[in-house]
Parts: C-alpha cells; sequence; structure tokens
C-alpha cells in the first residue's frame, strides 16, 4: 500500500526533488531542521534522512512551483485541490489582508459578528443555491463536517427525534481526520488506528461505474443500483435512527468519481422520504474546482447542508464553513435551540477579508468560465492516453480528473498491494518528477493518478500535463511486466 492518505504520495516523490549538491545552504539547513522539528502530515519521517531530505518548495508563480534546488515542476494539485487562483494573485490578496490586520486582526464569531465576516456570509448566501442562506465558518474542511453533523443532530433533537443519531457515508470517500469526521471517511487505512469512531456510519458503494458490477448495465440501471444500495442501508440501519447522508458532488478518493444522472436527484427523493438531512460535502468540489460556485449547482439538486473550505481563500488562508438551508436554520432562530459549537479562528477576520479578495478575483478574471471552457480540452487530452496500456479509465469534470492504472486495460484487472505501491511511487511518480509535474498517485482504492491543475491556467496546461502522463505511463507500463 502506498503511503497515501488525502496528502498522498502524489506530491509523492517530492522526496526525490532534490539533490543536496544543488541547494544552496540556508535551504539545506532548513532541510535538516525540518527533519529535526517537524512532524509532516501522513508522512513517514523515517523515510527522510541524509542524501534524502524533506523536499522544500520556496516559490510559485501562475500553475508553476520551484524547490530549493531552482527546479520547476508543474503543480499539478493546486497544491491539495485548494489553490484554486493559482500562484499568481498573492501580491493582491496580501493588501487586503494587511489592510484588515491594520483596522481589527482578529475578533470573533462569538456573540458579536465583524464587518468581513458578515460581509462574506453574504456574499457566499448569494451565490449558493437560493435556498441555503446562512453560514457558520470554520478554520478548515474536516471542522466543516464536524460542524454539519453537529446541526444535523441538533436539529433532529429539536424536531422531537433525538434518536437520530447515525450517518450514510461512501466507501473510499475522504471527509477528513478529526475524530468526527473521520467516521465518515471511508478510507479504512485512515480509520482504522482510531476505531471506535465516534459517529455510527454505514458506508455504501462510491459512483464508480468502472469498477461497480451495475456500472456498465447503462446510467439508469446504474443509479437505480446505487439508490437501492443506499435505501437497503437506511432500512437495515433503521429509518427513523439516521440524521445525515453525507457525499461529495464528485468523489474525490477513489478517483474523481462522478455520478450518473439522477444520483444525486435519487438521494434526494430518499432523505425527504425518510427525514434525513442531505449534506454535500464541498471542500473540494466548491469554488470552480467543477466550474460553479457550489459542486450542487453543477449537478443540479438541493442540499440542506454544503461544507466547504480550501478554494474559498483561494487557499491564501486557512478557512472553512457550513450553509445551511432555511429549514435546517429554522429551529435555530426561533428559540428552539441553539447551535452548541463554536471554534476561536472560525471566520476569522483576515481570512474572511482574503476570501472576499478571491471572490472578486474568481469573478473580475472570469475563473469558473475558463474552467467549463477547459473541460472538453482536458477530456481530450486525457483521453488520449486511453491507448495506453495501463490505462483503464478516464474519469471527472472542469478542472478535477483522474486516471485508473490498471494491469490489463481489457480485463480491467487491477494491480494490488506491493506492485501497486512499487509501480506508482518507485516508477511513475519518478518519472513524473523527473518530467517536472507534482500530481496524485493514489493507491487507497483501486490505483489512480490524479490532477487537479490550478483554476487559471488555459487549455495548453492539459496538452502540457497530458504530455507528461504519457511519458511516465508508457514508462510505467514498460516496467510493470518485471513484477507480477
Ligand atoms: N472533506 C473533503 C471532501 C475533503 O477533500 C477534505 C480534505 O481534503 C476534508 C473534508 C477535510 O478538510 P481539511 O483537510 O481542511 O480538514
Amino acid at each position: 500500500m502506498t503511503e497515501t492518505t488525502d496528502v498522498g504520495r502524489s506530491e509523492p516523490s517530492l522526496e526525490d526533488l532534490s539533490s543536496p549538491a544543488e541547494v544552496p545552504e540556508e535551504y539545506r539547513r532548513l532541510q535538516r531542521k525540518a527533519r529535526e522539528h517537524m512532524i509532516l502530515h501522513f508522512s513517514d519521517m523515517a523515510s527522510y534522512g541524509d542524501g534524502h531530505e524533506i523536499p522544500l518548495i520556496v516559490e510559485g508563480e501562475g500553475y508553476r512551483v520551484t524547490d530549493a534546488s531552482g527546479r520547476s515542476f508543474i503543480d499539478g494539485l493546486s497544491g491539495l485541490y485548494c489553490l484554486n487562483l493559482g500562484h499568481s494573485h498573492g501580491a493582491e490578496i496580501g493588501e487586503a489582508a494587511a489592510e484588515q490586520m491594520a483596522r481589527l486582526p482578529y475578533t470573533s464569531n462569538w456573540t458579536v459578528a465583524h464587518p468581513p465576516a458578515v460581509e462574506l456570509a453574504t456574499a457566499l448566501a448569494e451565490r449558493a443555491p437560493s435556498h441555503l442562506n446562512r453560514v457558520f465558518f470554520t478554520s478548515g474542511g474536516s471542522e466543516a463536517v464536524e460542524s454539519a453533523w453537529k446541526i444535523a443532530r441538533q436539529w433532529h433533537e429539536a424536531q422531537g427525534q433525538p434518536q437520530r443519531r447515525k450517518a450514510i457515508a461512501r466507501r473510499d470517500a475522504y471527509h477528513g481526520v478529526t475524530m468526527g469526521a473521520l467516521s465518515f471517511t471511508g478510507i479504512p487505512s485512515c480509520r482504522t488506528a482510531f476505531e471506535p469512531l465516534a459517529v455510527p456510519v454505514h458506508h455504501v458503494s462510491s459512483t464508480n461505474a468502472y469498477r461497480h458490477p451495475a456500472g456498465g448495465e447503462g446510467d439508469e440501471a446504474f443509479t437505480r443500483a446505487l439508490l437501492d444500495e443506499v435505501e437497503d442501508a437506511i432500512e437495515f440501519e433503521g429509518p427513523e435512527t439516521v440524521a445525515m447522508i453525507i457525499a461529495e458532488p464528485v468523489q474525490n478518493a477513489g478517483g474523481c468519481l462522478v455520478p450518473p444522472p439522477g444520483y444525486w436527484q435519487g438521494l434526494r427523493q430518499i432523505c425527504d422520504r425518510h427525514g434525513i438531512l442531505l449534506c454535500s460535502d464541498e471542500v473540494i468540489c466548491a469554488f470552480g474546482r467543477i466550474g460553479e460556485w457550489f459542486g450542487a449547482q453543477r449537478l443540479g439538486y438541493e442540499p440542506d447542508l454544503i461544507t466547504f473550505a480550501k478554494g474559498v481563500t483561494g487557499a491564501h488562508f486557512a478557512m472553512g464553513g457550513l450553509m445551511v438551508s432555511d429549514k435546517v436554520a429554522a429551529p435555530f432562530l426561533d428559540g428552539r435551540s441553539s447551535y452548541l459549537h463554536g471554534i476561536t479562528f472560525g471566520g476569522h477576520p483576515v481570512g474572511s477579508a482574503v476570501a472576499l479578495k478571491s471572490i472578486e478575483i474568481f469573478e473580475r478574471e472570469g475563473v469558473f468560465e475558463n474552467v467549463r471552457s477547459n473541460e472538453a480540452k482536458a477530456k481530450q487530452a486525457l483521453e488520449g492516453l486511453l491507448d495506453i496500456p495501463i490505462v483503464g479509465d478516464v474519469r471527472g469534470m472542469g478542472h478535477f480528473w483522474a486516471l485508473e492504472i490498471v494491469r490489463d486495460s481489457e480485463t480491467k484487472e487491477p494491480f494490488e498491494g506491493e506492485v501497486a505501491e512499487w509501480l506508482l511511487k518507485d516508477v511513475l511518480s519518478e518519472k513524473l518528477f523527473e518530467q517536472g509535474m507534482i500530481c496524485r498517485l493514489d493507491d487507497r482504492a483501486d490505483p489512480i493518478v490524479q490532477i487537479a491543475p490550478p483554476l487559471t491556467a488555459g487549455p495548453e496546461i492539459f496538452d502540457e500535463m497530458a504530455g507528461i502522463l504519457r511519458v511516465g505511463l508508457e514508462h510505467a507500463a514498460e516496467r510493470a511486466g518485471e513484477r507480477t
């Protein structure tokens, strides 16, 4: 198993990035200090040592980053699916941050408000689906998911249904790592060490049409099979005990799993039938990743809750939040309930100012239009790789795409275990790195290569990335026969 987690080894061989000889002494000192004083997220610290230093990314411009040795790479993952504006707007956004810091560096959103948070909540309500008018701010995505769960629990309690304590989520999905959010995450390697988890969650199939037994039977049959499974899970748990269904518009982990037509609308109907709240986890899919403010708008459904983070500030500040529908907000406004939740930095004034500036830039520069108009080029460039024998499937939308890597594209036989890890981590990632591209290679579910470039990049980036992928994948296809 490749040591991928959400952070992935996609940036995988970042550690192979710089040979010490080329790195200036000041950066070498920092690499040593990083080894001495940091715990990197989801990283095997023992894999770093003399001559195998922790990579230092020191600069960014447009859709490229530069490492400590001066090498330049395509930032094919927008940082971690978050740098929606790329690396070129830091100075402008920084001015907005500096102004806010000079005026009011901090006040909370606990019983008081401040102008940037109010402006931001208003801006989001104006851009979200029309029934979602209220925002609770957090510092990131896991906290947003925690917040969704706690409001769902309290909402049901206010309806006289405190017994609704279970949730439905999907296998392979990533919803964060704090103990509540981790309950929804459907990736065993993230969960197992921490079980039993805080929330009882029933995990159902993802929308991987390439792998699901009904995936080849046409959209209608596939949608039906997926929704029937959700219904069965609810019946099994007891419909009166289920509080929330949580899913991403396009599921990230597992590889950009676009739902079949009617899937989300079907989830909506199931939730309505059983009195369950529907949460769209848009930590990745909002703010243009799939071409609209929110993924629910792109796919045409009406969730009760939306969680967001990452791209709201173009990753220039750590911020997230929860949007709730008027229905969900009601008991918290009419005195039936009071939300028992708060986070010191949720809605931080500087973060709010940064988000407002990012929204201004998204609109001024037509960033989401750019994503929508690049989509056909992305599809065409990546589907052009399907002739490589180890490329089984290409899927995604907007600036959010994955290739599924298989041993045999005729039979869909997957690479598994240590072979998958070797092929992704040692062979493919090394080659992609050598060619100057950072992307994600992930074998937590079936092995995938994932790309999600900044939303400001033009269509040419997809040809550039496909060119690099071709070199790496053809090399990996050649080497694949070495291990069975
Ligand atoms: N939900 C989804 C869909 C995510 O992709 C992520 C992170 O990648 C999270 C939640 C957790 O967000 P964070 O890492 O900001 O806590």
